[in-house]
């Protein structure tokens, strides 16, 4: 019999560990922003969210990727590998925005080339900072082998959810990862969507991300609604979504 070993509530998830190496995450339609000092629910965005992780992670993961995702379990969770969350915001960014356009000075959408590649320490308490490196070797965070796996999971992972996105008429202007750790290697882990990520229209530069919420720009769940469409639309993830529906009945 399966036993809860553990419950994290988050600000926007809940994970279940269980004893048999799996793990459980719950969306919930809770959405905060500025550190939690803005906070909403939005009945659906859980579900919302769940299904474009699930197809972004399944997309990178299919594409060789080593993520955590295993399935969806029901509409608002997912079930996936359990593994130790390393402390880190892993940010790579195609165009300036954000947090990076305040700290350079550069016009925001500046192209990134290459793209730029950043560590936030999750400390709230701290206010996240940015770390380089040595930071997270004198945090003991992660070895340079890891520093390595990291940075290249990161990029490739990237760079392919960037193209892939461009199908969708997605412009992806950056996004945060999470890498999780099990016994033996690294993954991808956490969720994918537009509450970790900056994506505009590649045509009106239209904000379809959580910056809606941020900035109070539109309503958070069309704006979701229609990022869940275009992706249902590109056809690879069309026919990865049939192979996982076929499975998902055989199994
Ligand atoms: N991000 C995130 N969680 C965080 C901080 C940032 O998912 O706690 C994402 C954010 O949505 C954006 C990217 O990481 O896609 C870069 O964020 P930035 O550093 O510009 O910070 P922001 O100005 O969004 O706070």
């Amino acid at each position: 019999m399966l036993v809860h070993a553990a419950v994290y509530e988050g600000k926007a998830k809940r994970v279940r560990i269980f004893d048999d190496g799996l793990a459980e995450i719950e969306f919930k339609d809770d959405v905060t922003a500025g550190n939690g000092l803005k906070h909403a629910v939005f009945v659906g965005k859980g579900v919302l969210c769940c299904r474009m992780s699930e197809l972004l992670l399944a997309y990178l993961q299919h594409s060789g990727t080593p993520t955590h995702f295993l399935r969806r379990s029901s509409l608002s969770t997912m079930t996936v590998r359990a593994v130790q969350i390393i402390p880190l915001e892993v940010v790579v960014r195609f165009e300036v925005a954000g947090s990076l356009e305040k700290r350079t000075g550069l016009p925001y959408r500046t192209p990134c080339v290459p793209p730029v590649y950043e560590l936030y320490f999750k400390r709230d308490d701290l206010g996240d900072p940015l770390l380089n490196e040595h930071h997270v070797r004198l945090l003991n965070l992660a070895t340079t082998d890891e520093l390595r796996t990291i940075r290249e999971l990161a990029l490739s992972s990237a760079t392919k959810l960037h193209a892939l996105l461009q199908r969708a008429q997605l412009a992806l202007i950056d996004l945060k990862f999470e890498i999780g750790r099990t016994d033996s290697s690294l993954l991808l882990a956490d969720e994918i969507s537009p509450d970790t990520c900056r994506l505009r229209d590649v045509v009106t530069g239209q904000v379809l991300d959580k910056d809606v919420f941020r900035r109070d720009l539109a309503e958070l769940l069309p704006t979701y609604q229609e990022v869940l469409r275009r992706l249902e639309q590109v056809p690879e993830l069309q026919s990865l979504d049939r192979s996982m529906s076929r499975s998902g009945k055989e199994s």
